[in-house]
Order: structure tokens, then sequence, then C-alpha cells
């Protein structure tokens, strides 16, 4: 199998869209082509190019596009004409999907909770715990930190750090409070201590808050990790004031960071969980609002929605827990070639004099600043690499590649990262990393 892609020379004409398609669409402009097809780690376009994603859909398919045993599954169920769409009726694909997440999710991490099948996006899913959170708690305020991103809906927006999302919204964006993450103010101060110490003041002018909302990872704002000892405390200050654990598990989840739940084997249990994007293995809309038993005191149909539950998710996610989740060996390849990536990307930064995020397979390089970040994007992008940027200023370079990509793939690809970055950013050490013992080069183990 050859490894390199093979992007076409011209972008198509996309008059249709100029005409046609809102302003508000922000991907296709950094990547102008159109495409048509798609398998495993490949975007191939309308004349023939063929891409290497290491996007992801935006961690969306972890899994690769049209995996054979879910694009099987689906085929399958479509041909005997099985239930598309079903309000929250009970279906067929529904129960298995919940006995089959009970099974080899829930049982073997001793994790107790209800299911809560939003609408279909992420955003649907924060809406969902955050309403939660206040309700249970008769308390309005949620604590999210800076650069958390949870998504586009007023609640959900309130609770997202960027100003220019934060800038659509035309109303206030109230009741949340942004505290410091994890290594916000460097190293040496634990903001953790620092929202114990406000919570702790009555005369902090902070209200008593009904949820901590935070993503263990933070994927759009900038491939921050926060640490297993920071996330522990976080649990800890919620429950003594009262207030929720939620984890925005929607980016960092399902397998991302190496095991299913970004949280797994941290020695915490969150009340609320969300997930969506890589949740039905295929790209379809799909979102979960996961609670304790205890907190499920929803009204039948107080958080309603035509879009609940997707029959056709239900049925690729259950293929895809089977298929991954159901052996541990799947999380033991996630670790391998997050080494491999991990290793790649040091190996960068300290050539450059350049920093890396992340953890699992969610990692990038900090570029120093956004205009970097494009020029390395758009070379790659040229060179038939699909990759994006986050962060506050977009200045990380973020690797979202299919946790299933074969190594060999995988490092082609990081060597158009790396020739990309050697060309945008100034060398700083005469030895290069080849040589320093300890620095190995990511080949297959
Ligand atoms: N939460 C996190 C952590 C996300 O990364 C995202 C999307 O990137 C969302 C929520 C919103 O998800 P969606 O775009 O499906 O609404």
């Amino acid at each position: 199998m050859t490894t390199l892609p093979t992007p076409s020379a011209h972008a198509p004409d996309t008059s249709i869209y100029d005409r046609r398609e809102s302003q508000v669409r922000s991907y296709s402009r950094a990547m102008p082509r159109q495409f048509g097809r798609a398998e495993g780690v490949w975007l191939h376009d309308s004349k023939g190019g063929r891409y290497l994603d290491f996007l992801s859909g935006c961690a969306s398919l972890n899994y690769g596009h049209n995996h054979p045993v879910l694009k099987k599954a689906l085929i399958d169920y479509i041909a005997r004409d099985g239930v598309t769409h079903s309000l929250d009726l009970h279906t067929e694909a529904k129960a298995r999907f919940l006995r089959t997440f009970e099974e080899v999710i829930l049982e073997p991490r001793g994790l107790d909770y209800r299911a809560m099948f939003t609408g279909p996006t992420g955003t649907n899913a924060v809406e969902a715990a955050i309403k939660l959170a206040r309700k249970v708690t008769g308390r309005e305020m949620v604590i999210a930190f800076t650069n958390g991103f949870h998504g586009m809906t007023l609640g959900a927006l309130a609770c997202t750090g960027n100003a220019g999302k934060r800038s659509g919204a035309g109303v206030p964006l109230s009741h949340v409070s942004h505290e410091p993450f994890d290594g916000y103010h460097g190293p040496e101060v634990d903001t953790a201590d620092l929202l114990e110490q406000r919570l702790s003041d009555p005369s902090s002018g902070l209200d008593a808050p009904a949820a901590f909302l935070v993503e263990t990872v933070q994927g759009e704002g900038g491939l921050n990790a926060a640490s297993p000892e920071w996330l522990r405390r976080i649990a800890a200050i919620a429950r003594k004031h009262g207030a929720l654990l939620i984890v925005d598990d929607i980016q960092a989840g399902c397998g991302r960071t190496g095991s299913f739940f970004s949280f797994d084997g941290m020695g915490f249990t969150p009340d609320i969980v969300t997930l969506a994007k890589s949740l039905s293995g295929m790209g379809l809309p799909f979102a979960l609002t996961l609670m304790r038993p205890e907190l499920d005191q929803w009204a039948p149909g107080e958080h309603n929605g035509t879009f609940r539950g997707n029959n056709h998710a239900f049925v690729t996610a259950t293929a895809a827990l089977r298929e991954f989740w159901a052996d541990p060996a799947f999380a033991d390849d996630i670790a391998r070639r997050g080494g491999i990536l991990e290793r790649r990307l040091e190996r960068m930064a300290l050539r450059h004099g350049l920093s890396t995020r992340g953890r699992g397979m969610m990692r990038g390089i900090d570029v120093g600043s956004g205009e970097i970040a494009g020029k390395i994007t758009s070379a790659c992008f040229a060179q038939g690499l699909i990759i994006e940027t986050s962060g506050a200023h977009d200045e990380i370079v973020k690797v979202l590649a299919p946790l299933v990509i074969d190594d060999a793939v995988l490092n082609a690809g990081l060597d158009i990262l790396e020739k990309s970055v050697a060309d945008a950013c100034p060398q700083v050490l005469k030895n290069n990393a080849d040589d320093r013992p300890g620095m190995p080069l990511g080949v297959a183990a």
C-alpha cells in the first residue's frame, strides 16, 4: 500500500458555494477542493486527488472514514428496512446500543450512568448537561474554564471562552464564570487552589455554582491537557461546594486520548458526562448526556426534540463498541501510536525551540502564532495532508489522525508536517534531534 497522498493541483469551480452557501463556512476556505469519496484515512476529491486526513472530522471519525464493519452493519440495517427515525420510541437498534454500552463500556469500569439522547450534536448534549445541573441543584451559575470550548448554542456558548465564537451570540452570555484552567498562570500557580480560595471566600463575589464544566484535554482551546492531580482536585472542590462535575468528553472521549473516557483510571467519577463526535463511529450525528441515576430528575419530555436518538447512529455506534472496545488491545494500539506521535512532535519542537501539547492521539505543536500555523497547514494541504489549528490564536497545529491509522501512513503524514514546520520555523539547535539519544524516530514497533 502506498502511504503518500497525491493532491490535485487545481481547485475545482466553487462558484455554487460562493453564490448559494453562507459566508459562515470555514474549513472549506482553507481546503478549497470538492470531496466525493472517503475510505479509512483518505479523502478523495473530484479531480482524482487523494488526501491524508489528520483532521478526522475534528475527531468525529476516530475509526476512519466508512470503516467496513460499521458500513456493513448500517447497509444491512437499511436493507432490512430498520427504523430510521423514531423520535424517542423504543427501537431494537436503541436497545442493542444501550445493552452494548452497558456491557462494553459501563460495567467493566464500574460506572452507573443513565443515558439521555439529546439532539444530535455535541452542543445539544452540553445544553442538556448544564440545564440538568441547574435544575437539580437549584443554582444558576456554572464554572467553566479559560480556553474551554463547549459548542455554539447559547448555553454552551456562554461556557465557551473564545471571543470570536462568543461574538456571534447577539445577546449577553451570562450565568457562567470562566476560571483559570490547569496551567493557565504557568507551572508555578495551582489554579485549583485559586478556585478553592474564591469559592471558600464569602466575599469573592462568586456565586455558589450548579456545576463545573471541564474538558480533560481542551480540543479547540489549544490541546491543553489537565493533569490527573488537577482534575482530582477539581472533582473534590466541586463536591465540597455542592456543584456537579460535568466532563465534556465530546472531543477527548471515544478513545482520542487513549481510553474510551478521557478520565478513565484517573480516580474520580464525573456526575455528568457528554459524548458526541466519534460516538457513532461513522460521522453520523449522535450525542449523549450520561448522568448518575439519582440526577435523572427530568420530567418526561422536559428536554425534548425531534431528533433525539438516531437509529442509524445506534447501529454504527454498537458496531464500533463491539469492533474496537470489547478488546483491550485497541487501547494498547492507541497508546503505541500516541507514542509515535509524541516522539515525532517532540523532535520537531526540539529542533525549532517550540513546545508540544496534548495526550494520546490528541496532540499538537505550538508554533507561536496563528500566522505561522496557517502557513504550515497550507503547506501541508498543498502536499495532500489535511490538518488544522486550534488555540486562542490558532497557534497550535493539531494532529487528529484516525486512531486506526497504519504506523507507516502516520509517519508519512508526520514527514509532511515536519517538513512544513521546518520551512516555516527557524532551526534553533545545531545538533539535529535525530542524533540525540532518547529521541528515536517514530518508526513502527
Ligand atoms: N464540546 C467540545 C469539547 C467540543 O470539542 C465540541 C466541538 O468541537 C463541542 C462540545 C460541540 O460539539 P458540536 O460541534 O457537535 O455541537
